[in-house]
């Protein structure tokens, strides 16, 4: 569908499907991590929150219906990742699967000498390429306090990564203003360093952030995205390198805005 025609049904559709006063107000109060917005763009997140609840479909489970708060909050900090990028970086997928809590993924692997190892792993999201993303409201109802913790950012995050060839591998396409070795040098400074940390409180400098970072390249990049938007200070103190390239990706400066608010 050609740009223009897109432009002009979403604009339609704004008009059709507006997301209520009430409930707007209500969904800016639940989530601190909105603080500080600018009038222009808290108008702004709200066209693309009403643009993600029409586009998307969401799949609870079967004979369960997802209340109008959990959709909301789901839909706007999906596309508080995207505010100043586009709406369209959210295209390529349409499903948003919601368990009720953390769910059990089988996985299946197989090692070098042949064998296949099977597991039950418990997980409370997933993005699959070109394909949905999979959330647990337990873990929604979790995210946007500020505390650092936000599933829907993490896993939005995946998608923004996979844009590239379908694979996450923590860099996302970057703007024609960046520097794609400078990004790899940044993230692989950032990410042996905090693979050396110490897990727990022994005299190193110990992190403030969630170890799961540690995983690999793209669970750094997907986990700084959860802290940038969350508690972006952390991100700044601790790897501001870091901080300044997922400023220039997203184009956003949270620190600055949630600074601005106290
Ligand atoms: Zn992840």
């Amino acid at each position: 569908m050609g740009s223009l025609v897109r432009r002009l049904r979403r604009a339609r559709m704004l008009k059709r499907f507006p997301i209520l006063e009430e409930a707007w107000r209500k969904a800016l109060a639940d989530h601190p991590i909105l603080a500080g917005l600018p009038m222009a763009e808290t108008d702004r997140l709200r066209d693309f929150a009403a643009i993600f609840l029409r586009e998307k479909q969401f799949e609870p489970p079967p004979g369960t219906e997802l209340p109008e708060p959990t959709r909301l909050s789901i839909a706007l900090q999906a596309t508080l990742s995207v505010l100043s990028l586009g709406y369209d970086w959210l295209g390529g997928w349409t499903s948003v699967v919601v368990h009720p809590a953390e769910f059990v993924q089988r996985r299946r692997d197989l090692d070098s000498a042949g064998v296949v190892h099977e597991w039950n792993d418990p997980v409370t999201g997933e993005a699959h390429p070109y394909g949905p993303i999979i959330l647990s409201i337990e873990d929604v109802e979790a995210s946007g306090w500020g505390d650092g913790y936000n599933v829907v950012i993490h896993e939005i995050a995946h998608k923004l990564d996979m844009r590239e060839g379908g694979t996450a591998n923590g860099c996302p396409p970057l703007h024609p203003d960046m520097s794609r070795a400078e990004w790899q040098e940044v993230f692989t400074e950032a990410f042996d360093d905090f693979r050396s940390r110490p897990p727990r409180r022994r005299g190193g400098r110990r992190s403030r952030i969630d170890r799961y970072a540690a995983e690999n390249d793209s669970e750094f990049f997907a986990v700084l995205s959860e802290y940038f938007f969350e508690q972006p200070g952390t991100v700044l103190r601790e790897y501001p390198k870091v901080y300044g390239q997922l400023a220039a990706f997203y184009r956003q400066d949270p620190a600055l805005r949630l600074a601005s608010r106290r």
